[in-house]
């Protein structure tokens, strides 16, 4: 099948664009998908093919394409104050009232905002500002930081040794000598399938035994998304995450929660904490916080964090992390329109009525032969494919099934994610009505079909 036609176009990108997380040896051998438009739930591409979008772009499309009132903030923004930051000092409307907007709407405690460009770089603060609060209340050994197996915290030099994905690590052999993993409660894959209590309690345990192996005195954090996202869609049992804030409280090192897929609105809740009334001491967030219209993330810090790095610091002493763009006025003003979306406008509402629907067509595809398993939560959710029921054996990677999946879907007029060798991840838009829902699910089945 070509997917495209626009050779010019096509032949500009192979020559000069680098694509993320792409091989550059494929890419020059099959060129890029080009998208034209959005629209709600839908994609056209560059031939006029429309596509159900069953990924909101990299899950973060949260109230669909093609929201004029976001255009609208924007271009407005833009025509008073488009850039703000200039002397640190300096301050500016949308980016004052956003954070205040999101102390209100995030667990209690958090009530300090420092706002990136993206998520890896939320990741990167984080740990910046972790380490700043160790030495500012006297217990500069506390450095070393934990996260889980297949977790996903960024590509940058610094976030990327706390994601554990081989392609992230594969030739970028950087040292890695303060980040340490645990195994990820993977419920699917683990011999105590089914007995959610002793998944939980040996996570909590391994959690102990690593800090207990590097000294307490060294270890900073623990990083977790609340959902496993790029790792596969790893929906660790109800419960696991309050363990994990008692876990982390007893160890005296503190909890990030890297909620740059799961908060606003993707597993229901406005943040996937809340669920289980968690707390972290930090969190991470990006993606839905502008839906993917401009860029930006942000570290939502607890109190306690807070007045640790103030009261360490001599007065006049910069706190020496920030960006040209930190609480940029126009992707903060987006933000504010979103978050509008998301509460006035019934955004959020629809995600948790559809959801129901999506975890129904989750449970509904797992009779499909080549399924093993299906998870999810909310709108985000995986189909574990498998060679063989039974015994869950995976298909050969010589196969190239994501390749296949891809293709096939979008053949058959469905965009998803393919992780690993085979894992489909589905994350749609939180503005889906019934009809696109069941569409997502046939479309998917038909393509399992065909690759048969
Ligand atoms: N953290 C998590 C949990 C993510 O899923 C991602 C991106 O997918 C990141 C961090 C990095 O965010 P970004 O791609 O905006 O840098």
């Amino acid at each position: 099948m070509t997917l495209h036609s626009n050779r010019s176009l096509l032949d500009i990108d192979r020559d000069h664009l680098i694509h993320p997380v792409t091989s550059f040896r494929a890419h020059e051998a099959r060129g890029a998908t080009m998208l034209q438009s959005g629209k709600g739930m839908w994609l056209t591409d560059m031939e006029g093919r429309e596509l159900l979008d069953a990924f909101a772009g990299l899950w973060c499309v949260n109230v669909g394409y093609g929201h004029d009132s976001i255009v609208e903030v924007a271009a407005e923004q833009m025509r008073r104050l488009p850039y703000a930051t200039g002397y640190f000092h300096f301050g500016n409307e949308p980016a004052a009232r956003l954070a205040q907007r999101l102390v209100d709407l995030s667990p209690e405690g958090l009530d300090h905002v420092y706002f990136t460009l993206g998520g890896s770089d939320a990741v990167d603060a984080a740990i910046r500002y972790i380490t700043h609060y160790y030495n500012a209340i006297g217990k500069p050994a506390k450095k070393q930081c934990i996260a889980l197996d297949r977790g996903y915290h960024g590509s940058t030099s610094t976030g990327a040794g706390l994601t554990a994905l081989a392609n992230f690590h594969r030739n970028f052999d950087l040292p890695l000598r303060w980040q340490h993993h645990i195994p990820s409660p993977y419920p699917y894959r683990s011999d105590l399938e089914g007995d959610d209590d002793g998944i939980i309690a040996r996570s909590v345990q391994q959690l102990k035994d690593k800090v207990a192996e590097l000294g307490a005195d060294n270890v900073a954090a623990f990083f977790c998304e609340p959902i496993q996202g790029s790792g596969g869609v790893i929906v660790p049992p109800v419960g696991w995450l309050k363990a994990i804030r008692a876990t982390c409280d007893e160890l005296g090192i503190l909890m990030v929660a890297d909620e740059v897929i799961t908060a606003f609105g993707r597993t229901g809740p406005m943040f996937a904490c809340e669920a289980e009334g968690v707390a972290p001491d930090l969190i991470t967030v990006a993606k839905g916080l502008t839906s993917g219209y401009v860029p930006m993330g942000a570290v939502l810090m607890s109190d306690k964090v807070y007045q640790g790095i103030a009261d360490g610091a001599a007065v006049d002493a910069v706190i020496g992390h920030g960006a040209t763009y930190s609480g940029h006025p126009v992707s903060a003003a987006v933000g504010l329109e979103v978050l509008r979306l998301y509460t006035e406008g019934g955004i959020l509402a629809n995600g948790q009525r559809v959801g129901a629907r999506f975890e129904a067509g989750l449970r509904a595809i797992a009779d499909h032969p080549m399924v093993g398993d299906t998870r999810g939560r909310g709108l985000l959710g995986a189909i574990e494919l498998v060679a063989d029921k039974g015994s869950k054996e995976r298909f050969d990677p010589a196969l190239k099934l994501p390749d296949r999946l891809f293709a096939k879907g979008y053949e058959n007029g469905v965009i998803f994610r393919a992780f690993g060798d085979n894992i489909i991840g589905l994350a749609p838009a939180l503005c889906a009505s019934d009809e696109e829902m069941d569409m997502i699910f046939a479309r998917i089945r038909k393509t399992l079909d065909d690759l048969l």
